[in-house]
């Protein structure tokens, strides 16, 4: 295990899509890191931009296509090369003795909340996870969690802040 303090090429290995706009891709890397980390993706002569670890063995990213970057790494297909450095930042705090814990994220803060929901299982916590999104189609790993929530009973509560309006519903827009 280790950290990589120059752009490191990695392969991706899976791609997998999340929603309309969010890829999650693992890559044949393994960091030394915690929940709450992050990395620097590069793609060269292009740009480098700041992603959480969805997971540091293998390394695994979600990415939401919304600019220049992002886009491209959503063309990107198994067998292609990204550069990581990292880690960087600090991980979630969460005291070990802790037995019942509440996990809270929004968008692409999601994103560690799975793995930190695993450690805190393995530590034998009860564990609740609030997700939310501006709206459902835009939530974030739904279905992880609740392959969580079957497998070991961890509690699941998906928010969206805007509710579908009466024209939508019917329209299914
Ligand atoms: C510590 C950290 C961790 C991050 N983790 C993740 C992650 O796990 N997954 C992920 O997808 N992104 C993550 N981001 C955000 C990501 O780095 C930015 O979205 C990045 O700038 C996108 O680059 P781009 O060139 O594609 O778009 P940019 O040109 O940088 O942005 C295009 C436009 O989209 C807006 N924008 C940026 N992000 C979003 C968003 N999520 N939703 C809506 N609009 C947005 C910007 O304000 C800008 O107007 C993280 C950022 C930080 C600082």
């Amino acid at each position: 295990m280790n950290c990589f303090t120059l752009p490191t090429a990695a392969r991706i290995t899976g791609i997998e899509t999340d929603n309309y706009r969010t890829k999650t891709f693992v890559l044949d890397a393994q960091l030394e890191a915690a929940p709450g980390q992050f990395i620097m993706a590069w793609l060269p002569r292009f740009d480098e931009k700041p992603f959480s670890l969805v997971s540091a063995d293998p390394v695994t990213l979600m990415i939401t296509a919304v600019g220049p970057f992002t886009r491209l790494v959503h063309e990107l297909q198994v067998g292609d090369r990204l550069w990581l450095r990292g880690p960087f930042g600090r991980g979630f705090d969460a005291p070990a003795t802790s037995r019942r814990v509440a996990l809270v994220g929004g968008g692409y803060g999601v994103a560690p909340l799975l793995w930190l929901a695993r450690r805190q299982l393995a530590q034998g916590a009860h564990v609740t996870a609030i997700i939310g999104a501006r709206t459902e189609a835009d939530l974030l790993y739904g279905p992880r969690f609740a392959a969580l929530a079957d497998a070991s009973g961890v509690g699941v509560i998906p928010c969206a802040s805007r509710l579908k309006t009466a024209a939508q519903a019917r329209t299914g827009a």
